[in-house]
């Protein structure tokens, strides 16, 4: 499992510990200490999983919390200490994936994240992998595979693939992909969605399924024949 996670969390004696087994259980780890260096670590690629310790010096939890869940469905996982009981509860209401009172043993942290990442890829639509050709995307767990090799996308790149994947042979027009994908209406920007698409045609090197250019209406992902 090559899942990638966000670990939000401002002591650094238990962002190590938590680093460190996650690692350990192959998974590939990102640490921010602040809400700010959270942002950002989920602004560039979307995570499979979020470990969120609920007291962070610059932003309450929570209001963290239902940021990450505005722009995304990703799984997220509490870390919270016993005088934060309350936000426990409150989080829990809110649809927060699991949590873990502090002290825990990172090994039940292991457990647990690999139970949220189970459940999540086993609910309807979420797990659904998506296969064109050899290109293989797995939403519930933001994965894409060439053939057998893994490949790494940005954010916006793989949502480009995974719209063009869920309809292939099918000319998604470039106001469409600015649409789905960026989520709002983009007026005179579709040059984004070129150069985007360029640079998932680069990245999927060796793929038989093919984004082709439709001249004056948009792209189309072409399985082989
Ligand atoms: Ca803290």
């Amino acid at each position: 499992m090559t899942a990638r996670i966000v670990v939000i969390e401002d002591d650094p004696s238990v962002a190590e510990l938590v680093t460190l087994y996650l690692r350990n259980a192959d998974f590939i780890v990102e640490h921010a200490r602040t809400a700010s260096e959270a942002r950002k670590a989920m602004g560039d690629v979307k995570p499979a999983l979020v470990v969120l310790d609920l007291g962070l010096p610059d932003a309450d939890g929570l209001e963290l919390f239902r940021e990450i869940r505005s722009h995304a469905d990703t799984p997220v996982l509490a870390l919270t200490a016993r005088a934060e009981d309350v936000q426990k509860i409150e989080a829990l209401e809110q649809g927060m994936d699991d949590y873990l009172t502090k002290p825990f043993n990172p090994k039940e942290l292991v457990a647990r994240v690999r139970a949220v990442l189970r459940r999540v890829a086993g609910m309807p639509g979420g797990g659904r992998t998506l296969e064109v050709g050899n290109v293989r995307v797995d939403p519930a767990r933001h994965e894409v595979f060439v053939a057998e090799r893994a490949v790494t996308l940005r954010a916006k790149e793989f949502e480009l693939l995974e719209a063009f994947c869920r309809q292939p042979g099918i000319v998604l027009t470039r106001d469409r992909l600015l649409e789905d994908v960026w989520g709002f209406a983009y007026p005179g920007e579709t040059r984004t969605v070129d150069v985007h698409v360029k640079q998932l045609r680069d990245k999927l090197s060796g793929a038989d399924a093919k984004i082709e250019t439709v001249w004056g209406v948009g792209y189309k992902l072409v399985a082989p024949g």
